[in-house]
């Protein structure tokens, strides 16, 4: 098949990896260079996102945040521009279930399909094709993108209609973020209390504190191994979606605002790029001032 993928970053390069090494016909695109070792695995780079869609049956995209999105989509040279007849546009980025809405009906108008698909699991997810993938369209979409996703991903779930796949993304980084910061305040407090916060990680591993947060994240922590993995600034971004649709529906996430809050702290003193596991770094900040 004739894939597109567009935005080859930490995520996109290893899932697009996958999909060349399947046998698809993939072109490829980013914003600077596409990386060499996928064009050796036989990956096809091209100028644009409009090149891409011309060239491909199916196209997917894996890019930060709404606006880079909708420009992929409908900005200049963009996909929308030279979609193919009956094409399928997939996107796994995580953004706005109310702007995902809107894309997919005017990508529908087009007669081409619509699925949100945005995944969980992170860079290990990605480069073991692993990931969980939560997407959003009509059966008809899904029922063709599932082949693809399953390239990409173990747990494949159909949740509903265009924009559910992004609802179901935004609980779940909801969850994360929260689960994040008790890990970071458990560990925090055994070190301070002199005990050794990886002896605690380990004993509370597989009693009712355990958690892939606290077993992949709590050992981030523990090493201080803060490359990224899932950026501060994107975790915040998805947890700014979620307090968007609390606003829209008059609920209350007010654990979800305060850990907005704290990532907003850990952008402001320059933490942004780094892994949200980074997050414990707060409260270093708060106990010592430095
Ligand atoms: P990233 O910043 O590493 O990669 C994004 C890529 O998109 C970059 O290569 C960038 O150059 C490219 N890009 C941006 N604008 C573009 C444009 N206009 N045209 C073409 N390419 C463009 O981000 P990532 O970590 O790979 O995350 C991608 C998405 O997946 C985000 O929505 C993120 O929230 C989500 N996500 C990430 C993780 C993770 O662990 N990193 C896990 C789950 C979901």
């Amino acid at each position: 098949m004739k894939i597109g993928f567009i935005g080859l970053g930490v995520m996109g390069r290893p899932m697009a990896g996958h999909l060349i090494a399947t046998g698809h016909n993939v072109f490829l695109h980013r914003v600077k260079e596409v990386s060499q070792d996928l064009v050796t695995a036989g990956g096809i780079a091209l100028d644009s996102a409009a090149a891409v869609a011309a060239a491909s049956e199916v196209v997917v995209l894996m890019l930060p945040d709404t606006p880079d999105v909708e420009e992929v989509l409908f900005g200049d040279h963009g996909v929308a521009s030279c979609l193919q007849d009956g094409a399928l546009v997939i996107d796994m980025s995580s953004i706005s279930p109310v702007a995902t809405r809107e894309f997919a009906a005017r990508i529908t108008a087009q007669g081409a399909d619509w699925v949100d698909a945005p995944v969980s699991g992170g860079e290990a997810g990605a480069k073991n094709a692993a990931l969980t993938i939560m997407a959003g369209g009509t059966e008809a979409a899904f029922a063709r993108a599932k082949p693809i996703l399953e390239v990409m991903g173990k747990r494949i779930t159909h949740i509903g209609s265009a924009g559910d796949g992004q609802v179901a993304k935004v609980c779940n980084q909801v969850i994360v973020g929260l689960t994040i910061e008790a890990v970071a305040e458990g560990l925090f407090l055994a070190a301070r209390a002199g005990a050794d916060p990886a002896r605690v990680r380990e004993a509370l591993t597989g009693g009712f504190a355990d958690s892939a947060i606290l077993k992949v994240h709590g050992e981030r922590m523990i090493d201080e191994a803060f490359a990224p993995g899932f950026r501060i600034a994107l975790h915040r971004k998805d947890l700014g979606l979620a307090i968007d649709a609390a606003r829209a529906l008059d609920v209350a996430l007010p654990n979800t605002a305060m850990v907005h809050q704290l990532m907003g702290a850990a952008i402001g003193r320059g933490d942004g790029d780094l892994d949200h596991s980074a997050l414990i770094r707060n409260l270093q900040v708060l106990a010592s001032g430095e």
